[in-house]
């Protein structure tokens, strides 16, 4: 079966009754809001994204993390005021985005905040840079219930890889990357997703076909 095609019917695994009905309602009041032209609000998230950390290794450059050019305050997510959120909200919550800007596994509670979340029963997804999953962290990740690893691997050699992500080091990243597969075949897991993220620019276009 299509990878990606088994990712989105774990998604859809992940809908009780209630998260369908407060789908239901949210796509409900917006058709009623359109029609109206009145603000009519109903239903909770269906989707959320929490940042673990605004801090990172690396230094890209179209990065506020990478920059350290951060206009709003920075830190780590106090793990109590992430699950005083998922308490209220999780029966209707179905998907969990854990990263916007920073390095997540930066954050030492980051896996025990996924396995939170798996634990309600929702569907969680990570973007990282690979260089912190080392064979402990990689076996967390699966045990930790993520359903989803998205892997920033953006040359195929060190030289145009560092050339974005300044301060990298390519070979973590594919090391990252083995761990984290062999830990899903000695743990028998068809989770994490893994999906290997690649930004297009100058330095690498031309190993676009040699990193497939
Ligand atoms: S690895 Fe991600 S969070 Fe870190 S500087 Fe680069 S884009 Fe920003």
């Amino acid at each position: 079966m299509n990878k990606n095609f088994k990712d989105t019917l774990n998604l859809i695994s992940h809908l009780t009754t209630r998260r369908l009905w407060n789908l239901g309602a949210i796509t409900g009041s917006y058709i009623l809001s359109k029609w109206t032209g009145k603000n009519l609000h109903s239903g909770m998230p269906a989707a959320i994204s929490f940042e673990p950390t605004t801090s990172c290794n690396l230094r890209c450059p179209e990065c506020p993390s990478g920059l350290r050019s951060f206009t709003r305050p920075n830190g780590m997510l106090d793990p109590k005021f992430f699950k005083k959120v998922i308490d209220e909200i999780h029966n209707e919550l179905l998907y969990l985005v854990f990263y916007f800007q920073g390095e997540p596994y930066l954050n030492t509670s980051f896996l025990e905040l996924v396995q939170y979340a798996t634990e309600k029963g929702i569907y969680t997804a990570t973007s990282t840079n690979a260089h912190y999953l080392n064979d402990e962290n990689a076996r967390k990740t699966v045990e930790s219930g993520l359903d989803r690893l998205i892997i920033s691997i953006d040359g195929t050699t060190q030289e145009s890889y560092e050339s974005y992500r300044i301060g990298g080091q390519l070979e973590k990243v594919i090391e990252g990357a083995k761990n984290v597969v062999k830990w899903k075949k000695e743990l028998n897991s068809s989770t994490p997703h893994l999906i290997f993220q690649f930004l297009v620019v100058k330095s690498n276009e031309h190993q676009l076909d040699a990193v497939k």
